[in-house]
């Protein structure tokens, strides 16, 4: 179903019936933000439990259920079934104390975090989650330092309380020195795992006690002055003193609150948690929401767009293809950087110059959708995409605008893809360019033109296993996956005039992307770490220059 048709001017179309109160006070109350973690870390759980304070908007089977809810909420894709993961990114509306809270869900397995990086690309906040046993890990890592780029504010949500986990100065020190970002703890631990008995709000002293109920999966949280008597029945004097002495040591050592720096991705508050038995996670909520900054102007090419601008402009971060399989459909990702978005309203595609009627808008995803009558920067709209959209394409009303495009980051596996079926050559290449465009994955070429196969950059094993099942199943044509055994990729700061001045590299391969932008590949750090010490005037990136 096509639920586009080309009509007249869209710059003269729109505006003139948004009130301009409305657009201000929506932009006001609304939030959006992605959680960041590495797998385990309580994504999911941390998910439902929000939710459950807001009155959810919309959910459609959107938080990655177990078991048979599993199969349920996200049947539509064979594949998910047949590993009972979660690649869709969803997102999540829901309104909490007159804010409307968009969370901007990703796939839950990491082989899929190039999606992810995508999805921060639309997120205004990130809630940076780690499990207190484990610290920073490798996919918290990796996402963090996509968040830098954009210098969005984190958040940091220390889970799992509940169970044995590292001595919470050390968690911060982490954080510090690892990341470079200065912490203030909003909230701080007494105990942890059995001998843990609630959490201390550092401004107003208040203790939130933990009292976990007979099962174990809940918790009952009441809060009391610091005095209180019912603070010194329940809380051990050591257990206290302790969180006391830490927290007189943060007042006279860390950072404070510092609206400026949280909000430039300098400062990140941090509290402490268990999602599983919902302990914690409202205060979080509560705090977050005061502190999150709201839909921020967007960079485009002829400056910062403010959300308040009453003409409507958004862009594409992420397409997902045949959600519903009956369909055959794709799916844009738009998120709305400003004015208010309606239904049926005619906006310019940027990059073609096209004005496009969008009759079918879309909110959420996975199975449900509901059809949208309007929306507002901050959130995020799904349009039917028969082929007219790619990654980082502007839609707008008014004048002109075309906003900064989505950065590719830097794969890690590389496999050439053969087609050992020359009858299928139209298909294949079809295909590759769909997926491509569609961002499932990265295409390089060798640089010998007789090697015309193309070579599959990805982040994750799964993400090749994917885009061959689909060439099979959507396009009819069946790949041979031969790996190549690089394991890292640069782009080069300069290009080919820079590269033929350095003359041959040992130990890496030049390849192109599909810009023609040369990329280095590399079997490993070693040796991507000596060229570049042999030539320190060298600059690689693991970010794509932008197209
Ligand atoms: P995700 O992979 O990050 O989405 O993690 P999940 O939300 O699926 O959680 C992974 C596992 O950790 C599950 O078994 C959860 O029940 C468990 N879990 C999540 N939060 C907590 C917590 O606060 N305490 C404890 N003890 N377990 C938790």
């Amino acid at each position: 179903m096509n639920s586009f048709s080309s009509t007249n001017d869209p710059s003269k179309s729109n505006s003139e019936d948004i009130s301009g109160i409305d657009l201000l006070n929506a932009v006001d109350k609304r939030r959006n933000f992605a959680i960041i973690s590495h797998p385990d870390a309580g994504k999911t759980t941390l998910t439902e439990k929000l939710l459950l304070y807001g009155g959810a908007i919309q959910q459609a089977g959107a938080v990655k259920a177990r078991g048979e809810q599993r199969k349920v909420t996200s049947d539509w894709m064979e594949l998910e079934k047949q590993r009972g993961i979660s690649i869709t990114s969803t997102v999540l509306q829901f309104a909490y104390k007159g804010i409307t809270i968009n969370l901007l869900d990703t796939p839950g397995h990491q082989d899929f975090s190039e999606d992810t990086y995508r999805t921060l690309a639309a997120a205004d906040n990130a809630v940076m989650l780690e499990d207190a046993a484990k610290g920073l890990e490798p996919q918290t890592r990796k996402l963090f330092e996509v968040c830098r780029l954009r210098k969005i504010p984190i958040f940091t949500f220390i889970n799992k309380m509940d169970r044995p986990g590292q001595e919470p100065l050390s968690l911060l020190d982490e954080i510090e020195a690892e990341l470079g970002l200065s912490t203030w703890a909003v909230n701080w631990p007494i105990g942890s795992g059995d001998l843990f008995r609630g959490l201390i709000d550092r401004s107003t002293r208040d203790v939130l006690i933990y009292t976990k109920t007979e099962r174990g999966k809940q918790s009952i949280e009441q809060r009391y002055k610091f005095d209180a008597p019912e603070v010194k029945e329940l809380v051990e004097d050591d257990l206290l003193q302790k969180a006391l002495e830490e927290i007189n040591l943060l007042d006279e050592v860390s950072a404070q609150r510092d609206i400026g720096l949280i909000h430039a991705g300098e400062l990140t508050p941090v509290f402490f948690g268990s999602a599983m038995t919902n302990f914690g996670v409202k205060p979080f909520l509560d705090t977050f929401l005061e502190l999150a900054q709201g839909p921020v102007a967007r960079n485009s090419a002829s400056g910062p767009i403010d959300p308040t601008t009453d003409s409507f402009s958004g862009f594409v971060f992420k397409l997902q293809a045949n959600m519903d399989p009956r369909h055959r459909d794709r799916i844009a990702f738009v998120r709305v950087c400003s004015g208010r978005f309606k239904k049926d309203m005619t906006v310019r595609h940027a990059r073609t110059g096209k004005n496009i009627r969008l009759s079918r808008p879309q909110k959420i995803f996975a199975k449900d959708r509901a059809v949208v009558e309007d929306a507002y920067p901050g959130d995020v709209i799904g349009l039917n995409n028969p082929g007219m959209f790619s990654i980082g394409d502007t839609l707008y009303t008014g004048q002109h605008i075309e906003y900064e495009g989505i950065p590719c980051f830097s794969p890690e596996i590389f496999s050439w893809l053969r087609n050992p079926n020359p009858s299928s050559f139209k298909n294949f290449r079809k295909g590759v360019n769909e997926l491509r465009e569609e961002g499932a994955v990265q295409i390089l070429y060798d640089n010998d033109q007789s090697k015309r196969d193309p070579i599959l950059a990805a982040v994750g094993q799964l993400q090749l296993e994917v885009v061959q099942h689909r060439l099979e199943n959507e396009y009819g044509v069946e790949t041979i996956l031969e790996p190549l055994g690089y394991q890292v990729a640069r782009w080069v700061d300069g290009g080919w005039p820079v590269l033929e001045e350095i003359g041959r590299i040992f130990n890496c391969k030049t390849v192109q992307d599909s810009w023609h932008r040369p990329v280095l590949l590399f079997k490993n750090e070693w040796n991507l770490n000596q060229l570049t010490e042999d030539h320190p005037n060298l600059i690689l990136s693991t970010v794509a220059p932008v197209v």
